[in-house]
């Protein structure tokens, strides 16, 4: 798969690019990056590429020109405007379709056909979410579009854009980060990336048991697909450190204890730290009575000021 970064930073992706596991992948040729400057494309000779805004108003706005420009020399065209919703009488300050749920990242994630995914990394965009990821680790070629300043004219997302992805509820000075965000925990999905291909189904977000085919012959999983929780703890050696032992059930070599230890870390993780999953959870009838048990001793969510502003 390839990604193409448009951005006036090129530098930033250095670092990135050169490190871990994206640097074993691109020189397998499992993943190729272009990184693109913006500024390329300009035509002035302070090779200019934002504007004032219209309106008025704070900072300034990345012009179309350069970005369409840019866009062309990868291959993608305008389509033309993208269809606006029917107007409602309604009110619309609330929405019927969870920002995790399955139809949510179908809407997202409308195939794009004969041509590149066109993505721009935006604070007004849909949420990246694991099940995004995936979808993109299944694409052949996808362009990561960086907004600096008050972002992008908005011309450029109705004529090129596939979709806007926001890496979460904050504003970030510029799209690189969340183009690195983004490329990270996609290329991280794609066959043949990770040395060991369970990790990417045994984490956080991961498939549910029944989807996952990886039990060595003979020897009892000790691992849950987490179904949509998030991970249980881990621990290496030493058995002790700092007054604290591993958990009893991790040494004694049971696999099923194991496994049952973990699944109920699983429960009482999510349950503290983002209670929110568990409605798109695929928990078992056991998963629902060790819920239960939990929830009677362990408050939903940590309650913390910050949460609360
Ligand atoms: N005026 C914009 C707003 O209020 O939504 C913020 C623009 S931000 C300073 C500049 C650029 O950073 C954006 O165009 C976008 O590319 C990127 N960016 C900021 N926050 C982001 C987020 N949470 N996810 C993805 N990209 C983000």
């Amino acid at each position: 798969m390839r990604f193409e970064i448009i951005t006036i930073f090129p530098g930033f992706f250095s670092g990135f690019l050169e490190n871990g596991i994206l640097r074993r992948a691109l020189a397998e040729g499992l993943v190729e990056v272009g990184v693109h400057d913006l500024r390329a494309f300009t035509h002035d000779r302070h090779r200019t590429v934002d504007d004032r805004p219209f309106g008025g108003g704070e900072g300034m706005v990345l012009k179309p020109q350069p970005i369409a420009e840019a866009l062309a020399a990868l291959g993608v065209e305008p389509r033309g405007p993208k269809a606006q919703p029917e107007e409602s009488t309604e009110c619309q300050g609330t929405t019927s379709v969870a920002p995790n749920s399955p139809l949510h990242e179908e809407r997202a994630l409308a195939p794009a056909q004969d041509r590149p995914t066109v993505i721009l990394l935006s604070a007004q965009g849909r949420p990246f979410i694991q099940a995004v990821a995936r979808q993109i680790a299944s694409m052949d070629r996808v362009i990561l579009l960086c907004g600096r300043y008050e972002g992008v004219d908005e011309r450029i997302n109705e004529l090129y854009c596939d979709f806007e992805l926001s890496i979460g509820d904050y504003v970030l000075s510029g799209g690189e980060l969340a183009a690195a965000v983004v490329i990270d925990a996609a290329m991280r999905l794609i066959p043949g990336v990770l040395g060991n291909e369970a990790s990417s189904e045994f984490e956080s977000f991961g498939a549910a048991d029944a989807a996952i085919t990886t039990d060595a012959e003979g020897v009892p999983r000790s691992q849950h697909g987490s179904g949509g929780l998030l991970d249980y703890p881990h621990y290496t050696r030493p058995a002790e450190f700092g007054g604290l032992k591993v958990p009893e059930p991790l040494v004694n070599g049971d696999h099923q204890a194991i496994r049952r230890w973990r699944r109920e870390q699983q429960l009482r993780k999510t349950l503290a730290n983002r209670p929110d999953l568990l409605e798109n959870a695929v928990l078992s009838k056991e998963d629902c009575k060790l819920l239960d048990a939990i929830r009677k001793i362990q408050p939903a969510c940590i309650d913390t000021e910050w949460s609360k502003s």
